[in-house]
């Protein structure tokens, strides 16, 4: 077997290599869509380039003429698949139905048929013969009716795909728009062969095909998009389909606060066209939050709530983030916001509810302390009332036997308080009361208990002291109010005091009994002259030795 070593073999056999070598580079992102069929393009033209280099590795007809009628293969199937691959990436995928992937398969099926059976009806090419050229051999054939018909399918087919893919341009989001851009710039690259085959070529070499070169040029720079620009990788795909999909609106603005990209969201939210305002600026898209927004746009990082006032007012949640690119450089900034409107006022009408409960359980506590207070107190003189002090007392003596230490209760009366009333008037002796009661107060300690038993008598709780320091409190509260000035014109004494104290556990074993061993304490004290101060033990000494003298 002869073969020639012809320049264009090495041409095209590269060629080849380069579209296998980048086909397999595409099986490993063969799950991601659009790869499959950018798979088999790249084989498409692998076959055609291989094919076309075998041809013009041969020295003899019938093997240039059966490589050239194989080739056919490449020629067919790469052209159709670049179509599937631009409708998939294209956003039309749905687009692709059988009848239509079947229909247009008529045609290069009846190329390749016709091809092969060319030798019997020459409806593709004339028949070929073998020249010498420069010493190398050469096939020369004259393209016939159904070369021309193929060439004009498998034009419309590819400009049909171009265009697909020029439309889809501004649908695809800023992840995609650069590897968009280079591949529409592949896709073009062949249609120049038209124009040399139309100008140089044709005058240099009858059958010489520069399309499978400039296909694999065009694969060169989808390899570009695809290993350089991360076209086929789904992490961008899937940034994109979450981003799409968000509640959130989503803004992107490059350096200038141009606007990038734009979620569907955010378009809603703004009530425009995400695609239509690419290129805008963003502080015209966002005038309506111009006045609140003002001093944040030239801060890289912002989180802030901003409201924005107009015939719905509506609060946003809003978040700045700056976009950095190479060496940390700002490339842009993305805004994420979300209207927290509803949010917001459920908030304050909680908050309003919230407080106005705290108002009314602030009235319902005073107002319990006032009654408390009323329920407690004394009006008059301010002093516990009487009910008070037997709950007191209870208590303080349960403590006392508890903690072992001694309660000395004090009970007074104003001597003949009546004349005081009757000589002075009811009004005076209120004053007097209170004067006493003012006395009472100043005189006792913080830890004592001071209350109004009665209309002029009154009983003081003292705890943890001894008998004998009680007496001496008691004497000085006598002599106290004893030395006070006359309430009115006309009494002709002073008001005086006589009192009866009593100590626990000694003198009474519950408020009870000590109550009334004070009380008996206080009778004697009266009963001995008034103005007075009687220890309830002593009396009881008293009256054991005045019983034990009658009983001698
Ligand atoms: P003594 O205790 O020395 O036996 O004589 P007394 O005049 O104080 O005796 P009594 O207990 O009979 O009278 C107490 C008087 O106290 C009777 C009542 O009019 C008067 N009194 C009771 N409560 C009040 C009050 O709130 N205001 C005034 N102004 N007088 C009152
Ligand atoms: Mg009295
Ligand atoms: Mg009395």
């Amino acid at each position: 077997m002869h073969l020639q070593f012809h320049p264009n073999s090495i041409l095209f056999l590269a060629a080849m290599l380069i579209c296998a070598w980048i086909a397999a580079a595409i099986w490993p992102r063969r799950a991601v869509p659009g790869a499959p069929s950018l798979l088999v393009h790249m084989l498409g033209l692998a076959l055609w380039n291989g094919a076309t280099a075998v041809m013009w590795m041969g020295v003899s007809l019938p093997w240039q003429d059966f490589w050239l009628k194989f080739s056919t293969f490449g020629v067919v199937i790469a052209p159709a698949a670049f179509l599937v691959f631009s409708i998939q990436i294209s956003f039309n995928e749905k687009r692709l139905k059988r009848r239509w992937l079947a229909l247009l398969a008529i045609e290069p099926i009846a190329m390749v048929l016709l091809t092969w059976t060319n030798d019997i009806h020459y409806l593709v090419y004339s028949a070929p013969q073998l020249w010498n050229f420069k010493g190398l051999a050469e096939l020369k054939w004259q393209p016939h009716l159904w070369f021309y018909i193929d060439a004009a399918y498998m034009h419309l087919v590819y400009i049909a795909a171009i265009l697909l893919l020029v439309r889809s341009l501004p649908r695809h989001g800023i992840l995609h728009r650069h590897q968009m851009s280079t591949i529409l710039v592949g896709a073009c690259l062949p249609l120049i062969g038209d124009l040399l085959n139309l100008t140089l070529l044709s005058r240099l070499s009858s059958n010489f095909d520069i399309f499978p070169l400039l296909f694999t040029i065009s694969g060169g720079l989808y390899f570009y998009a695809m290993s350089q620009q991360k076209f086929l990788d789904l992490i961008p795909v899937a940034y994109s389909v979450l981003i799409n999909s968000m509640t959130d609106g989503v803004v992107v603005l490059d350096a200038h606060d141009r606007i990038v990209e734009m979620n569907p969201a955010a378009g809603q939210f703004l009530g425009i066209i995400p695609g239509r305002v690419a290129g805008r600026d963003a502080k015209e898209i966002f005038a309506a939050w111009r006045e609140t927004t003002q001093p944040i746009w030239g801060q890289p990082t912002v989180r802030t709530e901003i409201n924005i006032i107009g015939d719905t007012p509506r609060t946003i949640d809003l978040k700045i983030v700056p976009l950095l690119g190479e060496r940390n450089r700002p490339r842009g900034r993305m805004l994420v916001f979300r209207d927290i409107t509803s949010r917001k006022q459920n908030e304050s009408a909680l908050k309003a509810k919230n407080e106005q409960l705290q108002e009314q359980l602030e009235e319902n506590r005073a107002l319990r302390d006032q009654l408390r207070e009323q329920a407690t107190r004394d009006p008059l003189t301010n002093l516990y009332n009487r009910r008070y002090l037997e709950e007191m007392l209870l208590q303080e003596l349960a403590r006392a036997s508890r903690e072992n230490y001694p309660v000395c209760l004090i009970m007074m009366d104003i001597d003949r308080f009546k004349l005081v009333n009757d000589t002075c008037g009811h009004k005076i002796g209120d004053d007097v009361l209170q004067t006493l009661a003012t006395l009472i107060v100043l005189h006792i300690r913080r830890f004592d208990a001071a209350c109004r038993f009665g209309g002029e008598e009154f009983v003081i709780v003292m705890p943890m002291l001894s008998v004998e320091t009680a007496h001496q409190r008691a004497e000085f509260l006598r002599k106290e109010f004893a030395a006070m000035s006359m309430p009115c014109v006309g009494m002709t004494a002073s008001p005086t005091l006589s009192i009866g104290l009593a100590v626990y556990p000694t003198d009474g074993m519950n408020g009870e009994q000590l109550l009334d061993a004070a009380d008996q304490a206080l009778y004697a004290a009266k009963s001995n002259g008034r103005n007075r101060v009687v220890v309830y033990s002593e009396l009881a000494e008293k009256k054991e030795s005045s019983e034990r003298k009658i009983s001698r």
